[in-house]
Formats: C-alpha cells, sequence, structure tokens
C-alpha cells in the first residue's frame, strides 16, 4: 500500500473514533477499513448499558462494509486513546476480520501517534475456520 493510502485510512479511523459512543469504559475506539472496492469504511465503539452488547469499532466497520456489498479487505486502520500504547483487536473481532481474508494488513495506533503495522495472519495464526473452501486456502498459500 502507498503511504498516502495508509495515511488516509488512519485519518479516517481517528475521525470514527471521535463518534465513539462509550460513556461507560471512556475508551474511545475509531476504525477504518479499505475495501478491495477501493471504499473506505469506517466504525466506532458503540458501547451499551448491558455491557454484553457492546459492539468494537473494527467489527462495525467491517459489518458496513458488508452490509455494502463488500467482502475483501486490503487493511484495517484502529485507534485507540493515548494512554493504552497502540490499539490491539480483542479476539473477537480478530476473528472477524479473519472471516474475510488472511492478507488484511492492520495498521494499529494512538492518539499519541505510537503505530504498529501487523497482519490479521500474524496476529491470529491457526484461526478457527472449518467451513473455508479449500481453493481459498490453496491460493493463500501461494501469495
Ligand atoms: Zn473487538
Amino acid at each position: 500500500m502507498k503511504k498516502q493510502e495508509i495515511e488516509l485510512l488512519c485519518q479516517k479511523a481517528i475521525e470514527a473514533q471521535q463518534n465513539a459512543y462509550a460513556p461507560y469504559s471512556k475508551y474511545k475506539v475509531g476504525a477504518a477499513v479499505l475495501g478491495e472496492d477501493g471504499r473506505i469504511y469506517t466504525g466506532c465503539n458503540v458501547e451499551n448499558v448491558s455491557y454484553g452488547l457492546t459492539v468494537c469499532a473494527e467489527r462495525i466497520a467491517i459489518f458496513k462494509a458488508v452490509s455494502e456489498g463488500c467482502r475483501k479487505f486490503r487493511a484495517l486502520s484502529v485507534v485507540v486513546q493515548d494512554n493504552s500504547g497502540p490499539a490491539r483487536p480483542c479476539g473477537a473481532c480478530l476473528q472477524v476480520i479473519r472471516e474475510f481474508g488472511n492478507n488484511t494488513k492492520l495498521y494499529l495506533l494512538n492518539t499519541a501517534g505510537q503505530k504498529k503495522q501487523t497482519t490479521i495472519a500474524r496476529l491470529l495464526p491457526m484461526a478457527f475456520h472449518p467451513f473455508r473452501e479449500k481453493s481459498e486456502e490453496d491460493s493463500e498459500k501461494k501469495k
């Protein structure tokens, strides 16, 4: 990915973070996912007084993309507040990211400017996925 594309994706995650609804944890998160269609889909965490109903920023961004017909992603950016190091997606979000590919690049950052680049394959090796098409597994091995 070009540096300009990465910067734009990170900027969109920072903008989405402004909409985070986190009155309970005060932990505001923003996410932006770049689809193979070239579009950027954003999300923020949305908490609920019944805590288990809370949905993370990453999943909202991905679900928005999927609901608009995009199922392949080039990269995902996630931003958290500056007191906690660069963002790290939770296990549920890692599984959702993995659902749509094993090559998605992750740009993890915080509002203090710390950044970390990784991949979903690195963060979730040997992921649970018993229903994948064999052809998809084979094509990923060739990369
Ligand atoms: Zn999560």
